[in-house]
């Protein structure tokens, strides 16, 4: 593992040269797979995540089925060549079983479920590379990968994480800030509802930190709805356009 740096805020800038309240440079592009109904690919400085959806589709085993509502099922994975270190097995990990349940709850506020009893829809989260917020880089993904597939939603889940390093709020930490700060704190977004649907806690705040960090998240939240929208309406526009 990476020594840790002395300082990680040098003259009010962060190690990448970010501001406190600035994002990575993100990128998102909708319909990136041609099998899956609905597909997404976000990049966010060193993450490189494919979010791909199945269904509504019937639901085997039957005895599964939900009578009046149809059932989300998301699996989030790191490809065992994501990250550098040892860490990582090939596999489902507590790590990621945990992520998977967090990012099915993260998402399923805004799904209209009702309209498919018995039904299943899969949402596979792959990280292909990782750099710290792939959770919340997976969920602002497969919510991409969910409208590009027509899947009836009232809103798109934007998420990001905050967190504390040397005392300074930040917004979307990277691997250094996330391995070496006080505190990290993602956060999933119903943007215009401004309905959270997401907060975990890893590390402390005091009310003033928290409120500050919750205020910074809503703003990333914000940014990354933006950029969920334009790459949606660049899909749709293209497909309008033939091609
Ligand atoms: N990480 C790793 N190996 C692992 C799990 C995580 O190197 O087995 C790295 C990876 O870069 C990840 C970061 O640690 O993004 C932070 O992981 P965390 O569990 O906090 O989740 P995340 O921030 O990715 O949502």
């Amino acid at each position: 593992m990476e020594e840790k740096p002395e300082k990680l805020i040098v003259n009010g800038k962060r190690l990448d040269g970010r501001e406190p309240g600035e994002l990575r440079p993100l990128k998102i592009q909708a319909g990136v797979l041609k099998r899956a109904d609905g597909s997404a690919y976000v990049e966010l400085g060193g993450n490189k995540i494919l979010a791909a959806v199945y269904g509504p589709r019937e639901f085997h085993p039957r005895h599964l089925q939900q009578p009046t509502t149809a059932t989300l099922r998301c699996r989030y994975n790191m490809a065992p060549f994501s990250v550098s270190d040892e860490r990582k097995r090939p596999g489902p990990s507590r790590r990621s079983i945990e992520i998977s349940k967090v990012t099915r709850e993260a998402l399923e506020p805004v799904v209209f479920l009702e309209q498919y009893p018995r039904a299943v829809i899969d949402v596979f989260i792959e990280v292909l590379q990782a750099d710290a917020g792939t959770r919340t880089a997976g969920i602002t993904a497969a919510s991409v990968a969910m409208a590009d597939g027509g899947i009836p939603m009232r809103d798109l889940v934007a998420s990001v994480a905050v967190g504390k390093v040397d005392g300074t709020i930040v917004l979307d930490l990277n691997k250094y800030e996330d391995q070496y700060g006080e505190a990290d704190m993602p956060i999933a977004m119903l943007p215009r509802k401004k309905e959270i649907s997401l907060m975990q806690m890893d590390g402390n705040f005091t009310p003033e930190e928290f409120r500050q960090a919750i205020e910074l998240a809503i703003l990333g939240c914000e940014k990354i709805y933006e950029a969920q929208r334009e790459a949606l309406e660049k899909k749709y526009s293209a497909n309008l356009g033939g091609e």
